[in-house]
C-alpha cells in the first residue's frame, strides 16, 4: 500500500476521532427512523429513498473540514452571551445579525437560526418539486436538528474540557447510545405540524441547556465515586482504542436516567415534524410523482425563476399593504 494513501487512512481516522457530534450512528438512526413519522403522502417518497436519507444523514458532519462556515451550524455557545442568554438572544438572525453582528455569531455558533434556514430551503425546494435538493435538505436537516439536542452542543464547555471532563462529549453522545440503543423505546407517533419553526427550534436549545449542568455533574460525581476502571480498549478494524468502559458507561447511563433516550426520541419526532411543516407549508405538493422523475437542468431553472418572481410579487404587495396600513 503506498504511504501517502496510509497516512490518508490515519488522518481520517483521527478526524473522526476528533469529530464533536452525535455518532454517526445516532445520526443515522434518527433520520431513518424520523421518516417513520410522516404522513402517507410522504412516507411514499421517504421510504423509497430510506438509504440515502440515512447515509446522508452524517454529511453535514463531513462538510465541516471541507466547507468554511460549515463548524458554526451544529452548535451554540449560550455561556458566551451570558447568564440570560436564553432569554436576551435574538430569536431570528436578521435580528440577532442587527445586534451581534455576523462574525460574532459566527465564532459563538449558529444551531437555532441555521435549522430555521434549512427549513425555509427545503419549504422552497417542495415548491420547486425538486427530488435532489428535498432529499439532501431533509437529510441535513435532520442532522441540525438532532445536534439541538445533544446539551453538549450548547455550551463552550462543549468536550467538558473546561472541567477536566474530556471526552464526555463521545461518551453522551456515541459511545451511550452504540451500547444502549437496543434497550430504547423509539416509538414517537406521527409527526405534527409546527406552527412557527424558528421558535421550536429554540425550544429545543432551551431544553438541551438545560441538561447541561446535570450532564457535566453527574460524571463528575461517577468519576470520583466509582472504584471500576473507567477506560478500556477495543479493537475498531485493525485498530485498537481506548474507550469508556463499558461498565462506566453503564453507570453514567443510569445516573443520566433515560435522558439520552428521550432525546434521542425528540430528535427522531422533531426531525419529522419539521419535514412535515416544510411541506405543508409549501402547499404539500404530490411526492408520489418526483419518485422516479428527475427534472432536467432547464426545467429547474424555470421553476427558480418562477420561484423568484412569487416572492417579488408578495415582498412587493406587502410593502404596498404596509404603507395603506
Ligand atoms: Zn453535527
Amino acid at each position: 500500500m503506498p504511504k501517502r494513501f496510509i497516512l490518508l487512512v490515519i488522518l481520517i481516522f483521527c478526524l473522526f476521532l476528533m469529530a464533536f457530534r452525535w455518532g454517526f450512528f445516532a445520526h443515522k438512526k434518527i433520520n431513518r427512523l424520523a421518516v417513520f413519522t410522516l404522513p402517507a403522502e410522504m412516507a411514499v417518497f421517504y421510504k423509497k429513498n430510506l438509504q440515502y436519507l440515512t447515509e446522508a444523514a452524517v454529511n453535514p458532519d463531513r462538510r465541516r473540514y471541507a466547507v468554511a462556515n460549515e463548524a458554526p451550524r451544529h452548535y451554540i455557545d449560550l455561556d458566551d452571551y451570558g447568564d440570560s442568554a436564553l432569554y436576551k438572544l435574538p430569536r431570528y438572525w436578521s435580528q440577532a445579525v442587527a445586534l451581534w453582528g455576523e462574525e460574532e455569531l459566527n465564532a459563538r455558533g449558529i444551531l437555532p437560526w441555521h435549522i430555521h434556514r434549512v427549513y425555509l430551503q427545503l419549504k422552497e425546494a417542495f415548491l420547486l418539486k425538486d427530488p435532489d435538493r428535498i432529499l439532501r435538505l431533509s437529510a441535513d436537516l435532520g442532522h441540525y436538528v438532532a445536534d439541538a439536542h445533544v446539551p453538549l452542543h450548547t455550551t463552550r464547555n462543549y468536550d467538558g474540557q473546561l472541567t477536566g471532563q474530556s471526552g464526555i462529549h463521545g461518551l453522551w453522545e456515541s459511545r451511550l447510545p452504540e451500547l444502549f440503543f437496543e434497550e430504547y423505546e423509539l416509538y414517537v407517533g406521527p409527526a405534527t405540524y409546527l406552527p412557527n419553526v424558528q421558535l421550536a427550534a429554540w425550544d429545543f436549545i432551551k431544553a438541551s441547556n438545560q441538561a447541561v449542568d446535570s450532564v457535566l455533574w453527574l460524571e463528575r460525581e461517577l468519576a470520583t465515586s466509582q472504584n471500576e476502571s473507567k477506560f478500556s480498549f477495543e479493537s475498531k478494524g485493525k485498530q485498537t482504542v481506548k474507550v469508556y468502559s463499558e461498565s462506566y458507561a453503564a453507570s453514567y447511563n443510569n445516573l443520566l436516567n433515560g435522558m439520552v433516550e428521550r432525546l434521542f426520541r425528540l430528535s427522531i419526532k422533531r426531525t419529522g415534524d419539521i419535514w412535515y411543516t416544510a411541506w405543508v407549508d409549501a402547499g404539500q405538493p404530490d411526492l408520489k410523482k418526483l419518485i422516479d422523475y428527475k427534472p432536467s437542468a432547464e426545467e429547474l431553472e424555470k421553476r427558480k425563476q418562477e420561484l423568484l418572481l412569487w416572492r417579488e410579487q408578495t415582498v412587493k404587495s406587502r410593502s404596498h399593504e404596509s404603507t395603506e396600513n
